[in-house]
């Protein structure tokens, strides 16, 4: 037996943790925690240790399959696949235009450098809007709220963890997320260190969290982030605690205060739970601070206003003086300029184009997925025949999942590509294998702008692919020649690609780092970047000890290059909490997500060491909701909202705040994967609405966190006999 062992880092999560993986007779044996990494320095979490398993999981899909007749699924080779594929696709083109063939990306996508250039450069070949991806349950009122300040979608301010005096976290758990649009290694680490050094560290968050038990709590109710952050505003600007010169730089302050000023911590207490005196304190020790850092996630994203709350959560970094500057929210400095490449391919647009369905902004280049379904059965010019899914499931991770399942049956082609037979692998026509990112070169490009600690890395493949697995690209380019596309996104690549001059992603990856800014300049530049020189460093490379302050104003996309504080759709929007429904009695509770430490959306449950112990689909319950509902602990509940209903197991807890449910996403398996199925529990999102009315405006982001709600105790299945 030979064994060898290959440095990589892994490609989960954010923090994207250096690992070590050793190889036995070309299968990955065993990964370790890499010490020598720079950032990680020795620190993996079980999810990543774990990711051992669905590499050589049984249950992987490792060759392709076509759905029979009889809706069980056969091996086919690739050629016939690929070829019945091109022909059906080339068929539907003919008939219908490439605008009626879509893609949905998901989130294990954007850990790959290849995938997402590959399939946008597909869509955009066919002339297609029908580009989706999970940004939509996740991250896409961040980038709206990024455009409408700045210009550019990719401006995502990272708060300076190493130097700050106070860090403000809304709606986020990094304490089990690892943190999320921001990159950064042993954030449990960095936080401790926050306080150790006499900093404080306070977290918004109506369920006591893993983090918010660690550190401050302030609690309010479900989805009222945009109310306390509108408030914290208003102390700022009513006890003249901002910081002038840098409001008078950006545009709209006068009108901003404005907006801000019914918004006192009294108006909103109703709404947000929150004790005024707590709220003002908090905004006069922001405005002090020697550094705040304002830092909001999921939790602050998924309400009914989640743009104005990224939006706030800025413009009070701004107000106060934090934007830009050591201790606060601050810019990322990555070695490959990955937003100037991504308006090059036309994803760093917002609102440039409508969807057909709802009329919502493009954001990224893409539409709101939680429409998918309705793209598919609403008739008319454009309307959705074909759809590609790759490393997603969005018929457990989009609202109204079964609407999906049951609309997918009315495609004229679908074609999965991913590891397992999953629910939505299920409804496909083809099940194409995937490589793990075990399997692929990669380099972090979307998150190079995103490490708190200027750093780039990149690994080589650990392993060839198992079975016939194949990298998605690979895939894009096959299906595209079948149909006489080149999968670009700009006209001249096409061109080039049509005259027989293709670029790898790899020759791709190294131009861009050459021409980059620590690039080597093709030898003009001594001891630059290239790709060659970065393989080499194996443990990656950090590029600075921290960020750059005062880059802003050079990065900004407006024209005037000032911060716009106060853009129309924002102050409609805020026109709008003013004006909040009163609730709906019937459904007096108010869920929430939940992310787990040894979960990872719906694709990490088929791992039987995630899985191990008292695992389970449980409902996080305040005992005074419980009481009220007649429920008792690990009670199987029933949670009926206006737009569906589901079972799971009730768990009481006061780190619940009282009148609200914690229910974690992705579980609820049914598809082909032995150990994800045998775990039961319950969809959550068949809670929510995938109407256009029901999506935040803005994004088009789905509602999934304040939703309304209410339970009861499940009635016991009958015993059979
Ligand atoms: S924290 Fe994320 S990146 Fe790090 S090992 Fe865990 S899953 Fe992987």
């Amino acid at each position: 037996m030979t064994a060898s062992e290959h440095v990589t880092y892994c490609r989960i999560c954010e923090p994207l943790c250096g690992m070590v993986a050793t190889v036995e007779d070309g299968r990955v044996t065993k990964l370790r925690p890499d010490k020598d990494h720079p950032l990680s320095r020795g620190f993996a979490c079980p999810k990543g240790i774990a990711m051992t398993e669905v590499q050589n999981d049984p249950d992987r899909v490792l060759h392709p399959q076509r759905r029979r007749p009889d809706g069980g699924f056969e091996r086919v080779s690739w050629d016939a696949a690929l070829d019945e594929i091109g022909e059906r696709l080339g068929a539907i083109r003919r008939e219908h235009g490439g605008g009626s063939i879509g893609w949905y990306m998901g989130n294990p996508g954007a850990f790959s450098y290849s995938h997402p250039l590959w399939v946008k450069g597909f869509v955009d070949a066919l002339g297609s809007q029908h580009y989706y991806t999970a940004s939509s349950q996740d991250v896409s009122n961040r980038f709206a709220a990024s455009s409408l300040l700045y210009g550019s979608p990719f401006l995502l301010p990272i708060p300076d963890l190493e130097r700050t005096e106070l860090l403000l976290v809304v709606g986020a758990n990094p304490l089990v997320s690892h943190g999320s649009v921001m990159s950064a290694p042993r954030i449990k680490d960095q936080l401790n260190a926050i306080t150790a050094r006499g900093g404080r560290v306070v977290v918004v968050d109506p369920r006591r969290s893993e983090t918010a038990r660690e550190f401050e709590h302030l609690p309010i109710r479900p989805d009222s982030d945009a109310e306390l952050l509108l408030s914290i505003l208003q102390v700022t600007f009513a006890e003249e605690l901002e910081d002038g010169d840098a409001l008078a730089a950006a545009d709209g302050a006068d009108d901003l205060r404005e907006l801000v000023a019914p918004f006192t911590p009294d108006a909103t207490a109703a709404a947000t739970g929150a004790d005024p005196g707590t709220v003002r304190v908090l905004a006069r020790d922001i405005a002090a601070a020697d550094g705040a850092a304002i830092y909001g996630r999921t939790g602050s994203c998924l309400g009914r206003h989640g743009t104005v709350v990224s939006f706030l959560l800025d413009a009070l970094a701004l107000a106060t003086g934090n934007l830009d500057r050591a201790g606060g929210s601050m810019f990322g400095r990555p070695a490959i300029p990955f937003e100037r490449i991504a308006e090059l391919i036309g994803a760093g647009d917002y609102g440039r184009r409508r969807s057909r369905v709802g009329g919502f902004p493009e954001v990224l280049g893409a539409m709101p997925a939680s429409l998918m379904a309705k793209e598919i059965t609403t008739p008319g010019a454009g309307r959705m025949r074909a759809l590609f899914v790759s490393a997603g499931n969005p018929v457990l991770s989009v609202p109204n999942g079964d609407e999906l399942a049951a609309a997918m049956r009315n495609l004229e082609l679908s074609v999965s590509i991913d590891l397992y037979m999953s629910e939505t692998a299920l409804q496909s026509d083809f099940v194409l294998p995937a490589t793990t990112f075990l399997e692929r070169e990669d380099l972090p490009l979307p998150f190079l702008s995103l490490f708190t600690k200027p750093f780039i890395n990149m690994t080589e493949a650990v392993v060839d692919p198992a079975g016939e697995a194949r990298q998605e690209w690979e895939i894009i380019e096959a299906v595209s020649e079948r149909i006489g596309i080149v999968p670009q996104s700009v006209k001249l690549a096409r061109w080039a690609g049509r005259a027989g001059i293709k670029l790898s992603p790899r020759t791709l990856m190294d131009l861009l780092l050459r021409v980059g800014p620590e690039g080597d300049r093709f030898g003009l530049r001594r001891g630059g970047l290239n790709l060659g020189r970065l393989a080499d460093a194996e443990h990656g490379i950090v590029l600075a000890d921290h960020l750059e302050e005062g880059v802003l104003m050079g990065k900004i996309r407006h024209t005037d290059k000032r911060v716009r504080l106060c853009p129309p759709e924002i102050a409609d929007e805020i026109g709008r909490i003013a004006g909040a429904d009163a609730g709906d009695d019937r459904y007096p509770l108010r869920l929430i997500g939940l992310r787990e430490l040894r979960s990872h959306n719906s694709w990490m449950h088929n791992s039987r060491k995630l899985m191990a112990g008292d695992r389970a689909h449980r409902a996080r319950i305040n005992p005074v909701d419980a009481e009220a509902a007649g429920v008792a602990d690990g009670d199987r509940i029933r949670i009926e909202s206006a737009h569906g209903e589901i079972e799971t197991e009730a768990k009481l807890t006061d780190e619940v705040v009282a009148g609200t449910i914690a229910v974690p996403h992705g579980w609820g398996h049914r598809g082909g994967w032995e150990t994800a199925n045998r775990a039961g529990g319950a969809n959550v999102n068949l809670l929510m609405s995938s109407r256009p009315e029901d999506l935040e405006r803005l994004a088009g982001m789905a509602h999934l966190n304040g939703v309304a709600v209410r339970i009861e105790a499940a009635p016991r299945p009958v015993a059979s006999l």
